[in-house]
């Protein structure tokens, strides 16, 4: 166990794939995250004063991360990184001058998110966390219940078994065990998993549920993490590992 505490991060995005991404890097290398979906929501618990950065996306529904940005100045010197779609000076110059420490254009890297919050802390005098991950020498695995996520190097292990899983099953675990327990519509799944996929229908999601219902079975025959909803989609409940 380290005896740096660990570094509090709020996420404010509205894409729950980015989000999903982001929130697995940055608690694989050690830090906790806190995700909004809205400005309103992310300046709400800023004023808690509980973090150490603030990961902002630029196109949030309710207000701009810039906004968000400008109000948070009014009351807090938290640091700011803007993730922006958009990769113009213009907006590098606005996000810097309205107070931001940096900003990342999508797609990025959310391995190289986690080194600039560090780059952006160390700077501040904040002290980092898990310093000896960013070499990237040993994988990190999260440990969810009966789940080993090895992160970097994209496999599930269940039950102490790898899982042999095609790449859609893999995302599609991934981003269940993102939130055990809460539900994920066939449109969220779609949306997030297939979207490179435009001949994906609602049945793909479901084919990829039963084959991963299949091959979770064989592992454990007794155990049925994966749960259906009638009319609101999937969940994966974690049993004890
Ligand atoms: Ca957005």
């Amino acid at each position: 166990m380290s005896t740096t505490r660990m570094l509090n991060i709020l996420l404010a995005e509205d894409e729950s794939a980015i989000a999903d991404t982001v929130i697995y890097a940055l608690s694989s290398e050690g830090f906790q995250v806190h995700h909004c979906l809205l400005g309103s929501a992310a300046l709400q618990q800023a004023r808690s004063g509980q973090f150490d950065l603030a990961v902002l996306d630029v196109g949030l529904p309710d207000m701009s991360g810039f906004d968000v940005c400008r109000e948070l100045r009014k009351f807090s010197s938290l640091p700011v990184i803007f993730l922006t779609a958009r990769g113009g000076e213009i907006d590098r110059l606005i996000g810097l001058e309205i107070g931001a420490d940096d900003y990342m254009v999508k797609p990025f890297s959310p391995r190289e998110l986690a080194a600039r919050i560090r780059v952006v802390l160390r700077r501040l005098g904040h002290a980092p966390a898990a310093e000896n991950s960013i070499a990237g020498s040993t994988p990190a695995i999260v440990a969810l219940g009966a789940f080993e996520m090895d992160v970097l190097g994209m496999r599930i292990r269940y039950a102490g078994q790898a899982l042999q899983l095609t790449r859609y099953e893999y995302l599609l675990l991934k981003m269940l065990l993102s939130r055990p327990g809460g539900i994920f519509s066939r449109n969220q799944l779609m949306d997030s998993i297939w979207h490179d996929a435009p001949d994906s229908t609602d049945r793909t999601v479901d084919t990829h549920v039963k084959t991963l219902r299949i091959k979770l079975k064989a592992v454990a025959p007794g155990a049925d993490p994966i749960h259906t909803h009638r009319g609101l989609g999937y969940s994966l409940e974690l049993a004890p590992p």
